[in-house]
């Protein structure tokens, strides 16, 4: 994590942003955005399950024989396989159908499950992919208004959960949340910054 972006929300709290792949993180959990079926398929899901390994599948297997298919908004949470973070948290995210099917209320559903879960499980930090902007075409300067402003209040409330890490895969996606953010923080607190972290790269 040589070069992200930091919004300090005080008390110990902070939002990172950063341009990179999901899978390797180093945070205590990192989100799935899954399907209702939790048997893997493209994008996130695909890239979390060939990296952690079968016993991510094993595990969704269960919980699918034991609740069913998992509806958007919800989240369960299963080991990390091989991957560096302890736990996977999958999470369904909203299908884009224009926007006045209960797109924006279901995508806040994903994100504040997925960090009560989390923080259930007394994890100190996550990362989020941005949920539905991939084949569930979601558009991403609505997803990202969206998962900031949920991560923000959600983690307000949390005991364990210090910090959110928003992991975009492109660059313009990256912009596009560090756009969101520099708006929000604006409007809600006149002494939130942004701040660009640059580290050496660890040889
Ligand atoms: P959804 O079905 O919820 O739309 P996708 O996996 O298709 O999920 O895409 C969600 C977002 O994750 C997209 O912006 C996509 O570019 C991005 N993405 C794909 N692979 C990775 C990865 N390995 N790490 C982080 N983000 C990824």
């Amino acid at each position: 994590m040589a070069d992200f972006y930091k919004l300090d929300l005080g008390e110990g709290s902070t939002l990172v942003f950063l341009e990179g792949d999901i899978t390797r993180q180093d945070t205590d959990a990192v989100v799935n955005a899954a399907n209702s079926t939790l048997m893997g398929g493209g994008g996130v899901d695909g890239a979390i399950h060939r990296a952690g390994g079968p016993a991510i599948l094993e595990e969704c297997k269960k919980i699918v024989a034991a609740q069913g298919h998992l509806p958007p908004g919800e989240a369960v949470s299963t080991t990390g396989g091989r991957l560096t973070a302890a736990f996977v948290i999958h999470t369904v995210g909203p299908i884009w159908r224009g926007g006045m099917q209960g797109e924006p209320a279901l995508l806040a559903n994903a994100y504040r499950n997925s960090l009560r879960l989390a923080d259930r499980l007394g994890l100190h930090n996550l990362a989020f992919p941005a949920i539905s902007t991939g084949v569930y075409g979601y558009p991403i300067a609505q997803a990202a208004q969206t998962a900031i402003e949920v991560a923000i209040d959600t983690l307000v409330g949390s005991r364990n959960v210090r910090e959110v890490r928003f992991v975009l895969f492109d660059r313009t996606t990256l912009d596009t949340f560090l756009e969101a953010a520099r708006s929000i923080a604006e409007r809600r607190r006149a002494d939130w910054r942004l701040d660009h972290v640059t580290q050496p790269q660890q040889t």
